[in-house]
């Protein structure tokens, strides 16, 4: 058994899609460990996409994620980083297979609905930036 992070971006929130979406995560064999609403704050954003700090969208992903609340949580599974990537499916929705949650629920590259953790490492790095030991369960 292993963990990954996801956040369900705001316009997942704005949508009314995280019932939907948690729903699918948990019939899909994932336990939630840790949950709650937040919001990154700007330097967060800045911080969470740092890798793509000199892309041409880096401030508009920033203003995206900023935006409104998220969900963050810590979800677990066997083989939780690899199985909830497929899960989500592709960056792109309209590269993602049938029945993912960003086909479903995705409007476009720049707005699509989630984050996965795409690594052991940055699962646990993501997943304490958000919650203190007694928040996870
Ligand atoms: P995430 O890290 O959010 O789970 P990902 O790992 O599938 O997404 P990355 O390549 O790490 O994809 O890109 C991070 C985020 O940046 C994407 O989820 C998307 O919101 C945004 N993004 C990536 N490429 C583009 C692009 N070409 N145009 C607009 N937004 C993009």
């Amino acid at each position: 058994t292993n963990r990954t992070f996801t956040m369900l971006k705001p316009d997942s929130v704005e949508k009314g899609n995280i019932g939907a979406i948690l729903e699918k995560i948990t019939a899909s064999g994932f336990r939630i460990v840790a949950m709650k609403l937040t919001h990154l704050t700007t330097q967060d954003a800045q911080a969470f996409y740092e890798v793509h700090s000199e892309r041409p969208f880096y401030g508009e992903l920033v203003e995206y994620m900023t935006r409104g609340p998220v969900v963050a949580a810590i979800l677990e599974k066997d083989n939780a980083v690899e199985d909830f990537r497929t899960l989500i499916g592709a960056t792109n929705p309209d590269d993602a297979a049938e029945g993912t949650i960003r086909k479903l629920y995705a409007a476009s590259m720049g707005e699509n609905a989630v984050h996965g953790s795409d690594s052991d490492e940055n699962a646990a790095i993501e997943g304490a930036f958000h919650f203190s030991g007694r928040e996870m369960f």
